[in-house]
């Protein structure tokens, strides 16, 4: 027997492998994944590498192969390592695509590093003048200058990229700043993080009684060795990262490292700062300013034990530290923490299976989880806490529901219902803030009407049938299609159609109505280039706008003390998405849009627009009752069989010749419908759906198809691409290509 052994994971080349024989002694300890000592070049150098694969025949004349010269018993010391090649096995077992894939995903590229050097900024003045200053450059509107000043007077020395990154300014507000004295910019040759405080030893605020019983109950397992997952079900500003900071210092306290994910868009500044005050340099962050360089130093950083806690999105799971004691998932319900690309991994699940691997634990957290977190706390598999107060203070918004088709009886055909009208001229009259919110993601054309509200769904899927050109309504899942209706077969209106509003459309009817305010648009027009988000953010925030109008990029994250009004435009945009997930993202949306009114002080209003208002997802969210929209949702996935229930299995097949594609498709699904006595059975839930031409049918010249698998137990998928894959291999059908996505969002 052979092995393929990889040599170098940080080698730019991971599918480069070399051949060694398995002697007979050694037969049973080699496997895919074992780490080996290997004698490698011309001195027979004795390295490690790990196996990737094992075959029967020498690739290489047989006399040239050398030997396994031992499998090491695991050990502590090369931990990092062992556990994440462990990780991207399971990755690639879980989620297709080939092993390099996987690997590429868990090990960054080692990137030649022109020369290590971060640049830090240094006060040069005092605290209290840096605020002085900070103020008479907001005076001059000079706010860019402004925030630079008043965020250093609170963190004193820090890392330069760190700061433009959290708060979009350029090097150039840096430089100019430094030549009127008011910083000095260093540039440092090693890789350190900038000193800042030296980190502060217990917390400033006591935990109320709700955190605490979550922090006692995490040490009192911890200690007992039990590592069940925790989910934190809490309302924005109940406190929860106040729970994660004490979690990570009290694993720190045991000798281990922590890593925290958390959305890009949703790491402010002042969150890096709590972070840094308890922690100091002992913390690094993942970012998007960071080059592809420098995030190899970073995990560099992490391998030597210079840092306890790295921060970041998704790929920050993968950071090699060696005693990894918790892994925490802030805003765990994110779309972001699925990858796009093969593997498409999701970062909760490959966070479960690497915490398992490193005898770490797990904390998710949100204010509304994913209905998979929740399923899987009310069965048991995780611990349920939840948060339901404010201990900073501060209010929930009150929300008000206005039904769209009275507002059309009453001959109102504009955006805007009476109600939010009148609202907004009060706040504008007041100097306050408002945010629109037309939700536009995943919605691909469904055919509503505007008198009664009915929304046309596929008979077998029950998710809105999409419009197309050529006059037919389908369904992406099953492929079902029908004449396009014009007129309601409900009320017999003639008031149906697709809802064809558009942001841009948004703000002209907005200026026309308020033609003093000042607006600012977002979304996917106004935010091109690199940096446009955090600018248009960073305007509204200092108060050089009244309306920001936007999609869901406006939802998330930041604070505005000055909104008091947040407006839905038609929250049945996503309602009606053709997708099975689309009541769990509007819940989600509408949650986050009204937790966005009334942050401060000033109480906050609240208006959704819908022609729905019946609808269970619309209701719960104007009430902010998560567990009443997850009772509801979970009897809809029950009975049609969606994921948590169900899970779901989505092969994507594409290619030029959309004749090849579909052919593909067909003899792919009829292979598994053929012989499906390996899926738990048509009767128990499992089934092979479609195929069916995908929501974006066709991408750039080439033509997509989809279809789906669908079983109670997810090892039956796995199962499924095995079929897929091994049907594949035989035969060159290179002009197809296929994908896959377990539990697709
Ligand atoms: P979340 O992460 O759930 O949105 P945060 O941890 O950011 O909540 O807390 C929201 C606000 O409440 C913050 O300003 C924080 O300082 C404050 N806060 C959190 N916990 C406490 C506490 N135990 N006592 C007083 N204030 C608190
Ligand atoms: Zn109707
Ligand atoms: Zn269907």
């Amino acid at each position: 027997m052979f092995a393929d052994v990889i040599i170098d994971i940080s080698i730019e080349k991971l599918d480069r492998t070399f051949q060694y024989r398995v002697p007979e002694a050694l037969k049973d300890k080699v496997y895919p994944g074992a780490m080996v000592k290997i004698p490698f070049g011309k001195g027979s150098r004795k390295i490690k590498g790990y196996v990737l694969s094992l075959s029967e025949t020498p690739v290489i004349d047989e006399s040239l192969i050398k030997d396994i010269e031992e499998v090491p018993e695991l050990t502590g010391e090369s931990g990092a390592e062992e556990q994440l090649i462990r990780t991207a096995f399971w990755m690639k077992e879980h989620y297709g695509g080939t092993l390099s894939q996987s690997l590429k995903v868990v090990f960054p590229i080692k990137k030649s590093v022109k020369e290590k050097k971060t640049v830090n900024i240094v006060p040069l003045v005092k605290p209290e003048e840096l605020k002085k200053a900070a103020e008479e450059f907001g005076a001059k509107h000079n706010t860019a200058r402004e925030r630079v000043l008043t965020a250093i007077s609170e963190s004193g020395e820090i890392d330069a990229s760190l700061l433009m990154s959290k708060l979009n300014v350029s090097r150039k507000v840096l430089e100019d700043l430094s030549d009127r004295g008011f910083i000095k910019l260093e540039v440092l040759r090693e890789y350190r993080n900038p000193g800042m405080k030296s980190g502060k030893t217990g917390g400033v605020l006591s935990l109320s009684p709700e955190q605490k019983e979550i922090y006692d109950e995490f040490v009192k397992d911890y200690e007992a060795g039990i590592r069940k997952p925790f989910l934190i079900r809490g309302i924005t500003g109940s406190g929860k990262t106040l729970v994660y900071i004490e979690i990570i210092d009290y694993v720190i306290s045991k000798g281990k490292q922590a890593i925290m994910l958390i959305p890009e868009i949703a790491l402010t500044f002042q969150t890096v700062m709590r972070f840094h005050e308890r922690f100091g340099n002992r913390v690094s962050y993942m970012h998007s300013r960071l080059s592809a360089g420098e995030r190899y130093d970073q995990y560099e950083r992490a391998k030597a034990g210079d840092i306890d806690v790295m921060i970041g999105p998704r790929s920050a799971l993968f950071t090699p530290f060696k005693n990894l004691g918790v892994i925490i998932i802030d805003e765990e319900h994110e779309n972001s923490y699925k990858a796009e690309n093969m593997p498409k991994y999701h970062a909760r699940e490959t966070a479960l299976q690497r915490a398992e691997i490193a005898g770490a634990s797990v904390v998710l957290g949100s204010a509304t989880p994913s209905v998979e977190s929740e399923y899987r706390a009310r069965n048991g598999e995780f611990r349920l806490f939840t948060l339901k107060n404010r201990p900073g203070g501060g209010a929930l918004a009150g929300v008000s529901v206005i039904d769209l088709r009275e507002e059309l009886r009453e001959g109102n055909r504009s955006m805007f219902s009476g109600k939010l009208r009148e609202l907004m001229e009060d706040r504008l009259n007041k100097d306050e803030q408002i945010m629109l919110f037309l939700n536009r993601r995943g919605f691909a054309g469904f055919i509503s009407c505007r008198k009664c509200g009915k929304v046309i769904k596929c008979p077998h899927c029950d998710v809105s049938l999409t419009s197309h050109r050529d006059g037919y309504l389908t369904c992406h899942y099953c492929g079902f299609r029908e004449k396009t209706v014009t007129e309601c077969p409900s009320c017999g209106s003639k008031y149906i159609g697709g809802m064809r509003a558009g942001t841009e459309q948004l703000e002209e009817q907005t200026a026309k109505l308020f033609p003093k305010a000042r607006i600012l648009r977002m979304d996917g027009d106004t935010t091109k280039n690199k940096g446009d988000y955090e600018e248009i953010l960073s305007q509204f925030k200092d108060h050089s706008a009244d309306i920001l109008i936007g999609t869901q990029m406006i939802v998330k994250g930041h604070d505005f003390p000055l909104v008091t009004l947040v407006g839905i435009i038609a929250a049945d945009m996503s309602l009606y998405a053709s997708d099975f997930r689309a009541s769990e993202r509007t819940f989600d949306l509408l949650t986050q849009a009204a937790g966005r009114a009334g942050r401060s002080e000033r109480k906050g209003e609240v208006v959704i627009q819908t022609y729905s208002p019946d609808n269970y997802c619309i209701e719960t969210a104007a009430e902010q009752d998560y567990e009443g929209f997850y009772e509801k949702e979970i009897v809809y996935r029950s009975l049609l069989s969606y994921p948590p229930v169900s899970h779901l299995l989505k092969i994507l097949i594409e290619g030029k010749d959309e004749e090849k594609v579909r052919g593909e498709a067909e003899h792919l699904a009829d292979l598994l419908k053929k012989d499906y006595s390996f899926l738990s059975g048509e009767a128990e839930g499992g089934s092979v759906i479609g195929p069916a031409p995908d929501v974006i049918s066709k991408l750039r010249d080439v033509y997509r198809y989809v279809f789906f698998v669908r079983d109670r137990d997810y090892e039956k998928l796995v199962d499924a691409r095995e079929k897929i894959e091994n049907d594949r291999r035989s035969g060159s059908r290179y002009d197809t290509q296929v994908t896959f996505d377990f539990d697709p969002m």
